[in-house]
């Protein structure tokens, strides 16, 4: 596997706002240009995926900056020049196909890059399209011509190509191409044209950002007995404390609510029936383990969550001690902000069970939002 996915986003999109570029505002509960990283890289098609961008906006990539398949490159002013510098990046590690997208373009699926592979393997350029569905005119000479509508093909993007032929053509290009398909039409060069999809809209005005969206709740609640001599983890953080919780797991009763709260969010159940306690697979299994296949399931369903509000109850050990050790740790798990979570700690007057620190209780309620 030697193919690289380059994203072109170090456009300013100024026609969209003149504060902000377009490939930063939120699309469908992320970043517009997140959504082709994520996917390039969910893909698994890649050895490398470089993202160009505008220096500017160099903050926005932290997260994606600590992956090694990741490369970050600084555009140059027109499109054609950002590619050229991504291509020129990646000229030593030889590259042997080469994806150009247009971070624009959200939509895409990892089908289509499927597609595009398989037809590259007999292609030294394929690039999908779409048809037409309006009648098109063509000003010549200042005279309208009409274009026959089924001769006409709207290329979109990722468009991929054989990587020493790109290169080549677009060291020697000097104009403005607004795809790189322009660019092998007009050095006579055969592109494999496939069909592309529907719904892999550039996104232009700002409208095309409004989503259909809807709110959900899930609330979850656990509680578990202390056992002496057992390691003690909340959130999925190891705390020194005299006991344990007792249970099937590590006993973490904040991420058990938290599995709770989205399932309960998402209409699925519980933990009990997803993760049976008769089960020997979940024996003593630490409770990181059950919450990244429900987050799986909330990002394939396309619900985003905005807000998780944690109760943990209990006399000892003081959560204002291991607050922010334990939000990091929820957002690492949860790949979420930490600014979404908030977690109180609630004493009960040393009454019952928890007030005798024999168990420690908590609850949590957790805002998601579905998109279509
Ligand atoms: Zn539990």
């Amino acid at each position: 596997m030697n193919d690289y996915f380059i994203i072109l986003g170090a456009g300013k999109g100024q026609r969209f706002s003149q504060k902000k570029a377009k490939q930063y505002f939120d699309y469908n509960g992320k970043t517009l240009i997140n959504h082709s990283i994520d996917r390039a890289i969910e893909s698994k098609l890649f050895k490398k995926i470089v993202i160009v961008i505008s220096k500017k906006y160099n903050k926005f990539y932290n997260k994606y900056k600590r992956m090694k398949n990741i490369l970050i490159v600084y555009g140059g002013k027109e499109r054609h020049l950002s590619c050229l510098f991504a291509l020129k990046k990646i000229s030593n590690q030889n590259p042997k196909n080469v994806y150009i997208h247009d971070a624009a373009r959200p939509n895409f699926s990892i089908k289509l890059l499927r597609r595009l592979k398989k037809a590259l393997k007999k292609n030294i350029a394929v690039v999908p399209y779409i048809k037409s569905k309006s009648s098109i005119k063509y000003l010549k000479n200042n005279k309208y011509e009409n274009l026959v509508r089924e001769n006409i093909l709207l290329t979109q993007t990722p468009q991929c190509f054989d990587y020493k032929t790109l290169y080549e053509l677009s060291m020697k290009n000097k104009s403005k191409a607004t795809d790189e398909a322009a660019i092998f039409i007009k050095n006579n060069k055969k592109i494999k044209f496939i069909n592309g999809e529907e719904k892999n809209i550039k996104i232009t005005n700002p409208e095309d950002l409004i989503s259909n969206k809807t709110n959900y709740h899930g609330i979850g609640f656990d509680i578990h007995k202390l056992k002496k001599n057992k390691k003690l983890y909340l959130g999925g953080v190891r705390i020194p404390h005299h006991s344990g919780l007792d249970g099937h797991s590590d006993g973490d009763v904040i991420l058990h609510s938290i599995v709770d709260a989205l399932l309960g969010a998402m209409r699925k159940g519980d933990i009990g029936n997803v993760y049976p306690n008769t089960s020997k697979k979940f024996k003593n299994i630490r409770s990181t383990k059950l919450v990244t296949p429900i987050m799986k399931l909330v990002i394939k369903m396309k619900y985003r969550i905005n807000n998780i509000d944690i109760n943990l109850i209990c006399e000892k050990p003081k959560v204002s001690v291991y607050r922010n050790r334990i939000v990091k740790s929820i957002s690492r798990i949860l790949q979420v902000d930490e600014k979404i979570i908030n977690l109180k700690g609630k004493t009960v007057e040393k009454l019952g069970l928890i007030g005798k620190e024999k168990a420690i209780a908590c609850e949590c309620i957790i805002s998601v939002d579905k998109y279509e």
